[in-house]
């Protein structure tokens, strides 16, 4: 039974798309908290236990470590309104939705757009990114994992070619945090910005967000103010972690989200406090293999190639057949469980199941599964034999 009161017009879904995903009990209850004062010394504590669990999620020492305020596009902004210029050369990785979504911004933003594209499927071979940054370039942006494909990008070797120019690696980790091997450190990114609905489990409202000290060297020899004031990472840091940027005592900038705040601790609590990160990472890779092999039990085919694959989007084409709106509407309205269809030049063709979080465990997936099976008319026992064999593996 929920600890929270139900409210006419909300219904009971289980979350198994590409996200928003389950939000646990634990995080309603922090979100239902009363509100307090965003400049009460409660609240700060608040946000510095909040932005000690980002560090750790993102795998980082970064100072500069905080929720923007907004969902994972305020982040793409405020990535871009920092630490790109107008007529800087910006190589983008385009393998989707989420890096042509980028390379859109860029553009908007006054950059020399260079796309480095791989057909929507798969990764991006580094060497032809490599290949770019050695014409000179200000930055390089990549989407580490592609949510409308299910691929994640591999980053080995992209970090020294940016700073051989004297570039910035700065990538989109919405998806992949929290569920796909990541250290931002260790993978040399200069900035990176991720999203709270995904595999951390918490609404959607805030973009974490993090920038080593290359990049805010950037932001420091600017000569004008940057297009944004509200995503302004100088006004933001202040207001976030004075103590460690610059000193002095936090001066309002926004009024954070402040529940939204109270959810996303909880959801950190739960996602990189109560388990060990690497094993999240590891449940999050068996997940993703148990539920496709169920999966090719009923003829679906996993569009990522072995070894491109982003543990926590499983995209599949659906079998054969199969009028893969309508038994994604019935798994909604009749049995309450949402996945999420193809996008752009993949409409109508795939399903894409998130594994994400709490929903990277073996029970939602039996009850996808089962529900499944049920629409299709195929008998459950070879695909749940599937999915627990997986679970074992
Ligand atoms: C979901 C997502 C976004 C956008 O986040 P919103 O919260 O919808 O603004 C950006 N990039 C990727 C890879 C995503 O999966």
């Amino acid at each position: 039974m929920s600890a929270v009161r139900p409210q006419a017009g909300v219904p009971t879904r289980l979350l198994l798309g590409s996200g928003p995903s389950i939000v646990p009990e634990r995080v309603l209850e922090a979100l239902a908290q009363p509100t307090i004062g965003h400049m009460d010394p409660a609240f700060a504590a608040i946000m510095g236990e909040t932005i000690d669990l980002l560090r750790e999620a993102f795998q980082t020492d970064n100072r500069a470590t905080l929720p923007i305020s907004g969902t994972g596009s305020a982040g793409m902004e405020a990535l871009v309104a920092n630490f790109v210029d107008p007529g800087d050369r910006v190589v983008c990785g385009v393998h989707g939705l989420f890096g042509e979504r980028m390379a859109d911004e860029l553009a908007r933003a006054g950059a020399d757009v260079v796309r480095v594209e791989a057909q929507w499927g798969r990764a991006i071979d580094q060497e032809r990114l490599i290949a770019a940054a050695a014409d000179g370039l200000d930055a390089m942006v990549v989407v580490h994992g592609e949510t409308s494909t299910g691929v994640a990008q591999p980053l080995d070797g992209l970090a020294d070619a940016c700073r051989e120019q004297d570039a910035l690696l700065l990538i989109d980790c919405v998806t992949s945090i929290g569920g796909h091997p990541l250290r931002i450190d260790e993978a040399g990114v200069d900035a990176a910005f991720a999203g709270t609905q995904k595999c951390l489990n918490c609404p959607p409202g805030l973009a974490p967000f993090t920038a080593g000290e290359r990049a805010l060297a950037k932001l420091e020899r600017r000569e004008q103010p940057g297009r944004s004031w509200y995503f302004d990472l100088s006004l933001v840091l202040g207001y976030w972690t004075p103590d460690e940027n610059g000193g002095g005592g936090r001066s309002y900038h926004h009024t954070a989200p402040i529940n939204m705040v109270y959810a996303l601790r909880e959801a950190l609590r739960i996602a990189v406090g109560d388990e060990w990160l690497p094993s999240a990472w590891e449940r999050h890779r068996r997940a993703h293999h148990a539920l496709r092999d169920a999966l090719g039990v009923l003829g679906c085919v996993r569009l990522a190639p072995d070894g491109e694959q982003l543990h926590p989007l499983l995209a599949v084409s659906p079998p054969e057949g199969v009028d893969e709106a309508a038994v994604r509407n019935a798994l909604l309205l009749d049995h309450g469980i949402e996945i999420s269809g193809g996008l752009g030049p993949l409409a109508g063709r795939l399903w894409r199941i998130g594994v994400m979080g709490a929903g990277a465990r073996r029970e939602p997936q039996q009850q996808l599964v089962g529900a499944l099976c049920e629409l299709l008319g195929a008998e459950p026992a070879e695909a749940l034999a599937a999915l627990d064999e997986g679970w074992r593996a």
